[in-house]
């Protein structure tokens, strides 16, 4: 296959007449400065596409059903209950159904990959499936109807909190120990659906798993990525205090050998000093700031961790709107409003929205294990094209047009996406829309049938 692009960011030069040939997924060869030949699928300005490094798939069937205020009850652990309703009725067909929707939506909307997190395992009340990795099966059918690069990150959850209380209600659903968390992880390993596909683990918390579960499992896995929730809620960090002594960040830090494996997932509420430790360590803080903001979950570090060369990507997390320049631009607006500044997540000078775009496709394949985040030989041919036509594009130079998409375009400027060269939106839509949308609208219908 080979792609010819009027305009593409390779590194981060912009080049004009870029052709690309891929084989078996992988850019084999790159030349600028060349006519497109008739075979050749022609594009308007090409990048890399980036990888969605955290989401919930099922949770996007809860989106809209939980902004509602009732008194005294409009909390993020109020949101919490609803997703454990929720859980009691979700089947594998829905789970199905549902990740589906939310990888073609996210490929049209420019990720290539996506990282999920997966921690719903077992049946309503705990008992696990026949096969334990039934649920994890029903995302890899989703990936592969999909064409979406995964990373599979199944998740440990052992406990209802940070003491190790005992899982109640929804939660049992979660539940694993870490002996049945590593046979599951086997049982994965050769169902996973792309070549491209990786697995890694996903400790989910500190208050969901304890310090010798987490020690015990990241010893019986030394590769792959490692994913893990830390200081989201204010709550969550005095109760992990209380508990154990640090901050959470602090006290994986000074206990876990955090390293580029490792994505943390909001890192929400850290002191500069844990930002700076953070970004030192070369794991990828895993940002998802439209689900932050909408859970009211409160501000990145950004300024602090940008000037320390801290290593991030971004997720859509609970999947209540997909969107990849929505997600840019929350993540940069929140930095401008808390620090009445402009201009605020690039390190020295240049570009915010090349800043923004450049860093979150670095960090994110770091943080999936993939070969990706730049148009390069040997990479992944994870690409999107964009429709510079559009009239919020159509007069900004090269180096401008990803502030153009960070901060002007709507949704919808994407033409094109390969994920590792598995050509799947075209003409803006996804090549299997119309069935992946039937499936969906069953599915949400037979489960809000009894909810
Ligand atoms: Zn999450």
């Amino acid at each position: 296959m080979t792609v010819h692009a009027n305009t593409a960011l390779v590194g981060s030069e912009w080049v004009s007449d870029l052709r690309i040939e891929v084989e078996h997924g992988r850019i084999t060869k790159l030349e600028h400065g060349k006519d497109a030949h008739p075979s050749d699928t022609r594009v308007d300005v090409l990048l890399p596409a980036l990888a969605n490094l955290h989401s919930h798939a099922f949770q996007r069937a809860m989106a809209g059903m939980t902004e509602t205020r009732a008194a005294g009850r409009e909390s993020f652990w109020t949101w919490r209950t609803l997703m454990y309703r929720f859980l009691d009725r979700l089947t594998p067909e829905h789970i199905e159904a549902i990740a589906a929707l939310v990888f073609m939506e996210m490929q049209e909307a420019g990720y290539a990959s996506v990282g999920e997190f997966h921690y719903v395992h077992q049946q309503p009340g705990g008992a696990p499936y026949t096969q334990l990795s039934e649920l994890s099966q029903r995302i890899f059918s989703a990936a592969s109807q999909t064409g979406i690069g995964l990373t599979h990150l199944p998740v440990l959850y052992t406990y209802g909190g940070v003491k190790q209380e005992p899982l109640a209600g929804g939660q049992l659903r979660f539940s694993n120990g870490v002996d049945r968390f590593l046979r599951l992880i086997e049982e994965c390993q050769p169902l996973l659906p792309h070549a491209d596909s990786q697995i890694g683990i996903a400790p989910h918390s500190l208050r969901a798993t304890s310090p010798d579960d987490l020690q015990q499992v990241l010893k019986s896995t030394p590769n792959g990525p490692v994913h893990i929730h830390i200081s989201e809620q204010v709550k969550e960090v005095a109760d992990v205090e209380a508990a154990l002594g640090q901050r959470p960040v602090d006290w994986l830090l000074d206990n876990a050998d955090v390293n580029k494996r490792w994505c943390l997932i909001h890192a929400t509420h850290m002191t500069d000093d844990e930002t700076r430790a953070l970004a030192q360590s070369g794991a990828v803080a895993g940002l998802c700031p439209i689900t932050e903001a909408n859970l009211g979950d409160g501000i990145f570090n950004g300024a602090v961790y940008t000037d320390a060369g801290g290593a991030f990507g971004v997720g859509s997390d609970s999947n209540v709107r997909i969107s990849l320049p929505e997600e840019l631009r929350t993540l940069e607006y929140s930095q401008r409003l808390r620090d009445k500044a402009r201009t605020v997540l690039v390190r020295g000078e240049g570009s915010v929205g090349q800043a923004l775009y450049t860093g979150a496709a670095r960090g994110g394949a770091q943080a999936l294990g993939r070969a990706a985040g730049n148009i390069a030989v040997g990479h992944l041919a994870d690409l999107v094209a964009i429709d510079r036509s559009h009239p919020t594009l159509c007069s900004l130079r090269d180096d401008q047009l990803l502030d153009g998409l960070c901060f002007a375009a709507p949704d919808g400027t994407v033409t094109d996406l390969w994920s590792a060269g598995r050509h799947q939106v075209c003409g803006g839509r996804h090549i299997a829309r119309d069935a992946i949308l039937t499936n969906y609208r069953a599915a949400m219908s037979d489960l809000l049938a009894d909810l």
